[in-house]
């Protein structure tokens, strides 16, 4: 009888989409997952008709059972302060709606375009400024990648095509290999840029088809991780990021300065080694976007302003981040100014 075998790539992409289908999606589940309390249920189940929770088990597996502060669980469970509406927070505070020129295009800065690949992501941070984007409007298929990318065609000075989301690598690799040899039709672009979560949140996602993927396209590609807090990466993250790292693409990070997560100089300071030890460099340390139902998770300007001044002192340049700020309509990211 012949032996029926399954190629390690096929292996591979179901583990990641069968981790991703056993994610906690209910605050209680995740609650008793880690020893801790029922509290506020009703309340946590509210937030979560305005943005729904999503946790995969190799991210809620990093967390200390019983300690309701720990910093990756704030990044992820719905908090009954979500749902108390401040002045000033709003649902699209970066006006992507006016830069979201066509379904699936964001045109923000001059020579390159984010391309909203996919329409979800693989965790739900409460952070999130994109936590109310109108998603089901921007919703595109396979069928329609080489209509969206007429659009980059069409401009020769496009030269960076940016897959953001939604998380991009939620796309299988197969899909991604096609919206890849499409964008590397395009004679004018030069770089592809990947930002996502998916690989710190499920690290079995670093499949090795994704590696030769990126290792065989034409075009210079980096791929932007978002990691938070040193606490994200275990031991099973370091080998498929050196991995990518080797083989050629680019690895960045960029956090965002979350209250009672990573306002801490210890902290910081730890990610920023950390990153470098597993081959990532430290790209953006960004200050909150107002966006409606996380203010609780924002850090003063100056009080960040304070920390990175500690920081500068403490790394050397190449481990420090930049500090920046995301205002809607400026034609770059605000780096703040130290100077006040
Ligand atoms: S992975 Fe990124 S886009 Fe998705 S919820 Fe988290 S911060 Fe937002």
């Amino acid at each position: 009888m012949p032996i029926i075998t399954r190629s390690a790539a096929a292996v591979e992409a179901e583990d990641w989409q069968q981790i991703l289908a056993q994610s906690f999606r209910r605050p209680q589940a995740l609650l008793e997952y880690l020893n801790l309390p029922l509290s506020e249920l009703p309340q946590r189940l509210q937030a979560c008709d305005e943005f729904s929770m999503l946790v995969p088990r190799p991210y809620a597996a990093q967390m200390l059972p019983g300690d309701a502060d720990d910093p990756l669980l704030l990044q992820v469970l719905p908090q009954a302060t979500e749902n108390e509406h401040r002045p000033g927070y709003i649902t699209d505070p970066l006006a992507e709606k006016d830069t979201n020129i066509q379904p699936g295009i964001i045109h923000k800065y001059r020579g390159r375009i984010l391309l909203l690949a996919t329409a979800g992501c693989a965790v739900n941070c409460r952070y999130c400024f994109r936590r109310h984007f109108a998603y089901a409007d921007n919703r595109i298929g396979r069928k329609q990648w080489a209509e969206a990318l007429a659009y980059v065609a069409a401009d020769a000075g496009i030269s960076e095509v940016i897959l953001s989301g939604g998380d991009p690598l939620l796309l299988q690799d197969e899909a991604l290999q096609e919206l890849i040899h499409l964008i590397e039709d395009i004679p004018h672009v030069r770089r592809l840029r990947i930002h996502t979560r998916l690989p710190v949140v499920i690290p079995q996602r670093l499949t090795t088809a994704l590696q030769e993927m990126l290792h065989n396209s034409r075009l210079q590609t980096s791929i932007v991780v978002h990691i938070n807090h040193p606490n994200e990466l275990s031991e099973a993250h370091r080998q498929p990021l050196q991995a990518l790292r080797q083989s050629g693409t680019t690895l960045l990070n960029q956090a965002v300065l979350l209250r009672k997560v990573n306002n801490n100089l210890g902290i910081l300071s730890d990610l920023s080694e950390r990153l470098f030890e597993f081959g990532v460099l430290p790209y953006y340390l960004h200050l909150l976007d107002s966006v409606r139902g996380a203010h609780h998770f924002d850090v003063s300007e100056q009080e960040a302003v304070f920390l990175y001044r500690q920081l500068l002192a403490e790394l050397p340049g190449y481990l420090v981040p930049r500090l920046v700020r995301e205002e809607a309509g400026k034609a770059n990211k605000s780096p703040i100014n130290l100077d006040r």
